[in-house]
């Protein structure tokens, strides 16, 4: 992806493409940023715009340059992205450090991305601190983080940070539709869910479970307004399958009635979330009351805590479901 093309981040990318024509690329930088704003798509590009040849055009790293061509093949002999699923060790860093100081083959630059460098162990930071002190002038670190806590003061002061902010649910609704041709119901309630975060919603969007979960929390939704308990209590093997997930099941219910609630007060559709459940939403309205949802919401809330501690699990997933229940099907 070229730089320009990142969206929601147009003042940065500008300023970026300034610093880069005039050649003053820094030798560290660090991208904050929630997880799913795409943090690791906005190091790739700007690597490539680092690395690109054509630095004195407008479009950095979308030329036709050989470095970009390269780039985009996957190809280009100073790229080194360092993506580790757990964390990464001073091995990984010992690898950077003997070669960064060798110089570039090709242009005059070499880039290095550190993805979650909040997943360097101390030892592997320490390491770094070190070639962040004395860095070789063709070289650029880009290290991206959600987590600025997990680094050490010392490294964050020896990078130049950059922060990203989320897009925004509109923004991120209308990429979907353009550039993933999804249809406009689809693509407002992806990017609601999303909560306006550009990675979030793309991953949603292709996350086959997050759509079983959401269909299987509206199944029990409705399921919850009878008064059949063993309906109910079969529904458990579900909740102890999703047990990592729990937080996010239970924030699909918590939207669930909270789309209910804005429809009784602004008899809107536009505003639910479960947009393309509009129709439902609007049998559960004349079913449930005012009082109820805001306690059912409660009730949610209540044991979302409560698994976060230390609790029993299942015997807090059964109260919640008995609990609701029970207040759906009695005054
Ligand atoms: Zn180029």
């Amino acid at each position: 992806m070229a730089f320009e093309e990142i969206i929601g981040q147009e003042r940065l990318v500008d300023n970026l493409k300034k610093i880069i024509r005039s050649s003053e690329i820094s030798h560290a930088y660090l991208i904050d940023g929630l997880k799913g704003v795409g943090k690791k798509q906005f190091a790739i590009s700007l690597s490539k715009a680092i690395l690109c040849l054509n630095t004195s055009r407008e479009s950095i790293g979308s030329d036709n340059c050989t470095s970009c061509k390269k780039f985009k093949d996957n190809n280009h002999p100073e790229f080194h992205l360092i993506e580790q699923d757990g964390s990464i060790k001073i091995e990984e860093i010992r690898e950077i450090q003997k070669n960064i100081h060798i110089k570039p083959y090709e242009g005059n630059k070499k880039v290095y991305v550190i993805l979650n460098g909040d997943k360097m162990t101390v030892q592997a930071q320490n390491a770094l601190l070190k070639t962040l002190e004395e860095p070789p002038g063709h070289s650029t670190i880009i290290i991206t983080t959600n987590n600025l806590k997990a680094l050490l003061p010392t490294i964050i002061s020896r990078c130049q940070l950059l922060k990203l902010r989320p897009q925004g649910v509109e923004r991120v609704a209308n990429y979907l539709v353009e550039k993933l041709g999804i249809n406009q119901e689809e693509a407002r309630v992806t990017a609601t869910f999303s909560n306006g975060l550009i990675e979030t919603a793309k991953n949603i969007y292709y996350s086959e479970e997050f759509k079983r979960r959401r269909f299987k929390v509206i199944d029990i939704a409705e399921k919850l307004l009878s008064t059949n308990t063993m309906n109910i209590l079969n529904e458990i093997e579900f909740f102890n399958a999703e047990k990592d997930d729990i937080e996010e099941i239970i924030d699909l219910f918590i939207y669930w009635y909270r789309d209910i609630l804005i429809y009784k007060e602004t008899q809107e559709d536009s505003l639910i979330i479960n947009y393309d459940q509009y129709i439902k939403i609007q049998n559960q309205n004349k079913i449930i009351e005012f009082a109820k949802l805001r306690k059912a919401i409660m009730i949610l809330e209540e044991k979302k805590q409560q698994i976060r501690g230390n609790v029993n699990y299942l015997l807090a997933i059964e109260s919640m479901l008995l609990n609701l229940q029970d207040l759906f099907n009695n005054n």
